[in-house]
């Protein structure tokens, strides 16, 4: 029970009463101090309620008064514990229990926890795909490295000449430095495209991002990311966790939505976390940050994406609404 609730009990006249319904009926103490003639009919309800807070109704005078956790000790709650006759110091102490509850529930609704990964192994028998023996098997994984405008160099990719993964790319998620979780994309148009394993409020290629960066660029694909060094939330939602672990690179933030419905959800939740947004004026049929690369290459794919940043809600939300509604 909490200290309020806990003390006014102790201080409720002795004479009491007790209703089936959990209200205490005493001689109201408040009347005689509201202007009206003192209670003699046992006038005064007290109930706690939900174990902590409490409710206090004089039926004489009409006086009320009620406390519940997270909020504050207010003046005629004060009151009342003096007519009970609470010593002051008591009175104080339960004011600062007030306060201490009050802000311990905001902390708690504001505190989010930094998402933590475990290890986790790559499918089996994949090998580094620069460690891979020669196979017939490897080419078409090779040959979509290509197609996606990517090198083996960008990313230690992987693969498994095992019959479930050979027509696929690996890609391994590290987090410092350990690989914990991994997604296998299709590269024969096979179902489903991706096979993921993933852990909740993972951000992809946060261990590539260099200190000497002043920008961090936010895209929602793993090949997205890889093209141009940013990271990628591996969905089109900023989902828990997420954006503690890019906010912590201290960096100024740069989401590129995709061009679709949901990359306009997502530039919502980036007003949200005051990130800024960019609303590249990609040539028509560039829906993402890797159909850019493949097309514009690298240095123009970026240039626009920093050129085309803007960092108020106001100046976010125009553009957005130019930007989704244009031909995709
Ligand atoms: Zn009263």
């Amino acid at each position: 029970m909490s200290l309020i609730a806990d003390t006014l009990l102790a201080y409720l006249p002795p004479k009491r009463k007790h209703t089936p319904s959990g209200w205490i009926s005493f001689n109201a103490p408040c009347c005689i101090h509201n202007g009206t003639n003192a209670d003699k009919r046992m006038r005064g309800g007290f109930i706690v309620n939900g174990g902590d807070a409490v409710s206090y109704h004089c039926f004489n005078c009409g006086f009320k008064s009620s406390w519940q956790p997270g909020r504050l000790v207010g003046p005629k709650l004060k009151n009342l514990m003096r007519w009970l006759s609470i010593p002051d110091d008591l009175i104080n102490k339960m004011v600062f229990d007030a306060m201490r509850v009050k802000e311990d529930s905001e902390l708690g609704s504001k505190l989010q926890l930094v998402p933590t990964f475990t290890p986790r192994a790559l499918p089996l028998n994949s090998e580094l795909i620069e460690n891979c023996v020669v196979s017939k098997h490897l080419l078409p994984v090779l040959e979509y490295i290509g197609s996606r405008a990517l090198y083996l160099e960008d990313y230690p990719f992987y693969w498994s000449n095992d019959l479930g993964f050979r027509n696929r790319l690996i890609i391994p998620f590290y987090h410092n430095k350990q690989i914990v979780g991994w997604t296998a994309r299709s590269v024969n148009g096979q179902n489903p495209k991706y096979i993921s394993e993933q852990q909740p409020g993972y951000v992809f290629n946060l261990d590539r991002q260099h200190w000497d960066r002043k920008y961090v660029i936010v895209c929602e694909g793993p090949f997205d990311a890889i093209s141009i060094d940013g990271v990628a939330l591996l969905g089109s939602e900023i989902k828990q966790g997420q954006h503690l672990l890019i906010n912590q690179l201290q960096r100024q933030i740069i989401l590129v939505p995709d061009r679709d419905e949901a990359g306009e959800k997502t530039v919502e939740q980036a007003i949200e976390f005051g990130w800024s947004v960019s609303f590249p004026p990609w040539p028509e049929g560039i829906k993402d940050v890797n159909d850019a690369v493949r097309i514009l290459g690298r240095p123009a794919t970026l240039w626009l994406i920093i050129n085309s940043a803007v960092h108020t809600e106001l100046k976010i939300k125009l553009q957005s609404k130019n930007w989704f509604r244009k031909e995709q």
